[in-house]
């Protein structure tokens, strides 16, 4: 059986209504998806090296309505850093040059079976980049809320996938509340809050299984801010486990920018619940997310897997991009932050040779002007 479900009240919907939050207006609570995956491997084997070649694991009924560039299967390649093997994906490579393709065409494949013609959303750049390129390929209009301070390259392309671009002054949590006032009139396609996103993301989890032959890594470590990579990358790997393809769940570590990490801090004080904070200014753009929206599921998920949360600075975002830019990656500031965060989880965990880590570029550097 396949249902939206509220994770605060228990109210359950059907996947037919056009749904981003718990109806009931003293709960609007966070929706997650009920749905058994299946994972003929066989099948999937011969398939397109693309995500959906997880079909049966993704909960989209019609074929009919699947929006897709062919998107994912992103190659899994070896990097050095700090002279140990980080096998790192390549999620620069999509589309739209960002890791949120896989949760845009799962979301508006959705969007599409729901007949919506009009969506809104808001991001930093990326997500709305993605879920603009992905409604432009679908004939669905689409308004997108980013703060005024966004890159050039992600506004330009926001605007030339003929989206309504709104340049929204003030921070990410001001972008955040005019948006909110759109979607009463129009379908929120909101990846931290419409759990259909996730079941894009989850992909990333399956793909990295079966790139090194069904078998999971020691450990994951990930930029986060809304959690939208993290938390699709632990359900897919929860996923894996009850279909019983892989033995054990990696541990998660999520690395936030020093000058704005409220989960790193909800963490450390052994909270349940992320208190929003007061962020700053950040080179990672991407994961300047002061009020995250799912934080108690990610503070849940990092715990559950035995992992933490590592926050790094803004010198240290700065040298692991140069870093990487200098052996030949094009990346976005906010993908470096995850490098800084490898160096410094290697430099406080004991050396275990053996440890498989795997790793994200989150985004391509073409978008952004880079510290510069
Ligand atoms: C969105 C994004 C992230 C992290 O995503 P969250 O969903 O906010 O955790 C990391 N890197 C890049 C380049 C992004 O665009
Ligand atoms: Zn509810």
């Amino acid at each position: 059986m396949t249902e939206l479900c509220c994770s605060k009240c228990g109210t359950e919907y059907s996947m037919e209504e056009p749904l981003w939050r718990c109806l009931r207006e003293e709960c609007g609570g966070l929706l997650d998806i009920r749905f058994e995956p299946a994972f003929p491997l066989g099948k999937i084997a011969g398939r397109k090296p693309c995500l959906w070649r997880y079909r049966e694991a993704i909960p989209i009924k019609d074929d009919a309505h699947i929006i897709s560039f062919d998107e994912g299967f992103t190659p899994l390649i070896n990097v050095s850093v700090a002279g140990k093997q980080i096998l790192i994906k390549q999620e620069q490579l999509f589309s739209t040059g960002s890791y949120k393709d896989r949760g845009a065409s799962v979301l508006i494949s959705q969007v599409k079976a729901l007949g919506i013609k009009r969506v809104v959303e808001d991001s930093s750049g990326n997500a709305g980049s993605a879920v603009a390129a992905y409604c432009a390929n679908a004939g669905i209009e689409c308004d997108i809320f980013v703060p005024e301070a966004t890159s050039q390259g992600k506004l330009a392309q926001i605007s030339l996938y003929g989206a309504h671009l709104h340049k929204i002054p003030g921070s990410r949590g001001d972008t955040a509340a005019a948006v909110m006032i759109a979607a009463e009139k129009y379908y929120y396609a909101s990846h931290s809050w419409n759990p259909f996103f996730f079941q894009g993301t989850k992909t990333f989890a399956f793909e990295v299984c079966e790139q090194l032959g069904w078998r999971a890594p020691d450990t994951v470590v990930l930029p986060v801010g809304s959690g939208t990579l993290l938390l699709g990358t632990w359900m897919g790997f929860n996923e894996l486990k009850t279909a019983q393809i892989i033995e054990k769940i990696p541990t998660l570590i999520g690395v936030q920018a020093t000058n704005c990490a409220p989960l790193y801090r909800a963490f450390k004080e052994n909270l349940q619940e992320v208190p929003a904070i007061l962020g700053e200014k950040t080179l990672a753009e991407g994961i300047a997310i002061a009020s995250p929206i799912r934080g108690k599921q990610i503070l849940e998920a990092v715990r559950n897997s035995g992992g933490e949360f590592i926050a790094v600075t803004e010198t240290e975002i700065k040298e692991a991009l140069l870093e990487m830019c200098g052996k030949g990656y094009y990346i976005e500031p906010t993908s470096a932050s995850a490098i800084a965060g490898i160096k410094k989880y290697l430099r406080q965990c004991a050396d275990n040779k053996e440890e498989l880590i795997v790793s994200a570029f989150t985004g391509h550097g073409l978008k952004t002007q880079g510290p510069f």
